[in-house]
């Protein structure tokens, strides 16, 4: 069968189109995005394995661009399938699906509302996830969709570990708690983590660190989120590429008292212009941290000490959740591929049990695992494929599978 996974922001369409084999396995057909939708100078990439199509186009709004996407994968030169009734089912990637969805859902009128009804805890990112979803079942009306939120695997959290300490009708009346994000990545690399050690999921403890543009860390015991770095928004914990992570909230009060902010500076000040750009003052992206801190700038050596030091608390916090750690994962765009990252934060941990082998870190690409072979703990290089497991979840609900 084949599965059409889209993930839908503001002003663009990701997708990717999935070809599901025996066993689960999901092979590309074709991916591409449709960027400034609703804006000047829309344009659509597309991929496929024989060829790649990119053009300027006019695409006014969400739907439009749906059109493009079904036209770019049904014909021209990078086309991947004859005709639109070649897509079995469709995959949406949803980021706040709160205490509702532990699970992806078949969506319906009544999944459409409760994802509406989260709208106030992502008023950023779960309007364009809706979009997408009423253009994509207005184009495709007769196969199943699926929702696959970014939050449901940490559906498993506890209390003790969700609440923060605040008036406990916060988080009765107005649903004010931790949620997590990344849920989808989290979830794939503890699977491919557990085949890896070659234990069943449901007896492998491990911490899961997502690192890339947005960074979250994950605690996994027996195959299930014990705690998540990411709050009730995208903002706390670690050090990302805009965002501040943890930071104590009279810093706001502060903010907003003696430098006369408003709320919005301080949300854009926080979001969008701390973290790793904040701190360093050259950008938000890894590579041109370590770029300019190799150059000189102390301000970047800085930004990538800070990184390290923050995530290397974590790591101590969730080993203290655990007591026993099975491994150590590495995921996204830094973690997949920062030796240096990885050895600084690792460094010091041994006596933790975490004890990297410097020429297994520093080698190729791939799943692998970059521990001394002495390490109690093992520490896994996996890279994240959060499209593939969604269009596993997409097939196996869409086929009747539970
Ligand atoms: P992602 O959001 O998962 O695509 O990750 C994006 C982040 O990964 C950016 O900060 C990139 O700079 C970072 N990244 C990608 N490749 C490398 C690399 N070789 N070394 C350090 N950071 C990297």
């Amino acid at each position: 069968m084949n599965v059409l996974v889209v993930n839908c922001g503001s002003s663009s369409i990701k997708y990717s189109l999935f070809a599901m084999g025996e066993g689960g396995s999901a092979d590309v057909l074709a991916s591409g995005i449709v960027e400034r939708i609703g804006e000047a100078g829309s344009r659509i990439r597309h991929e496929a394995a024989h060829a790649t199509d990119v053009r300027d186009v006019t695409a006014p709004d969400h739907q439009t661009a749906f059109a493009l996407v079904v036209e770019a994968l049904t014909r021209g030169p990078a086309a991947a399938i004859s005709e639109l009734a070649r897509i079995d089912a469709v995959g949406h990637r949803c980021v706040h699906g709160a205490e509702r969805f532990a699970e992806s859902a078949l969506v319906d009128e009544e999944v459409i509302g409760a994802i509406e009804a989260c709208v106030p805890l992502a008023p950023l990112h779960n309007p364009p996830n809706l979009i997408g979803i009423r253009a994509a079942m207005a184009l495709m009306p007769d196969v199943p969709h699926v929702g696959v939120f970014d939050t449901a695997f940490h559906q498993t959290i506890r209390p003790h570990a969700f609440l923060y300490a605040i008036p406990y009708d916060l988080y009765t009346e107005h649903g004010i708690r931790r949620y997590g994000f990344h849920g989808t990545s989290h979830r794939y690399v503890s699977q491919v983590a557990a085949a890896m050690l070659d234990r069943p999921p449901a007896e492998t403890n491990l911490i899961t660190a997502h690192l890339g543009n947005g960074c979250s860390i994950t605690a996994v015991r027996g195959g299930a989120s014990v705690d998540t770095s990411l709050g009730m928004t995208p903002l706390e914990g670690l050090v990302m590429g805009t965002r501040s992570g943890d930071i104590d909230p009279a810093v706001i009060f502060h903010l907003m008292r003696t430098l006369g902010m408003n709320v919005d500076q301080v949300d854009d000040l926080l979001n969008r212009r701390s973290g790793l750009l904040g701190l360093s003052g050259v950008s938000n992206d890894m590579r041109e941290v370590i770029r300019a801190a190799e150059a000189g700038s102390r301000r970047a050596r800085l930004a990538i000490e800070i990184f390290c030091y923050r995530l290397k608390k974590y790591i101590g916090a969730y080993t203290a959740v655990l007591g026993r750690v099975d491994a150590l994962v590495f995921t996204g765009g830094i973690g997949e591929n920062s030796a240096d990252i990885r050895g600084r934060t690792c460094a010091g941990l041994q006596r933790l049990g975490y004890v990297l082998d410097a020429d297994r870190n520093a080698a190729a690409h791939g799943s692998r695992d970059v521990a001394a072979a002495e390490s109690p703990i093992r520490i896994l290089v996996i890279p994240t494929d959060e499209e593939a497991m969604i269009a596993r979840d997409t097939a196996r609900i869409a086929t009747g599978g539970a």
